[in-house]
């Protein structure tokens, strides 16, 4: 049973998520909250409490039960902007020496 327990938000696009373990390798893998679909993942809860996820494959697309549907969250989330949103400050120019450094 999925519950909100578990949901957090994006960093990137304060979307509802949750992370789940991929059975492949232990991965932690970003998921929207909610069941989707149109998604390509099955995710299920494992008997220590934790989310697993696993992608459907062609030869078994649909999910077993106790398993959810879910879209994994890097298939909707939107990429970061490529420049800072302002904050950030220019990687260029030269460093000065600050006069209170040198000795007289
Ligand atoms: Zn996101």
């Amino acid at each position: 049973m999925l519950s909100n327990r578990d949901v957090v938000l994006c960093r990137a696009c304060r979307a509802r998520i949750r992370w789940a373990l991929t059975s492949a390798n232990g991965k932690r893998q970003p998921v929207n909250a909610d069941p989707d679909p149109a998604g390509n993942v099955a995710v299920s809860r494992g008997p220590d409490g934790l989310l697993y996820v696993r992608s459907l494959t062609r030869a078994h697309p649909e999910p077993r039960a106790g398993e959810y549907r879910m879209m994994p969250h890097h298939a909707t989330c939107p990429p970061p902007p490529q420049r800072g949103t302002g904050g950030g400050r220019p990687r260029t120019g030269i460093r000065r020496t600050p006069p209170s450094w040198r000795r007289p």
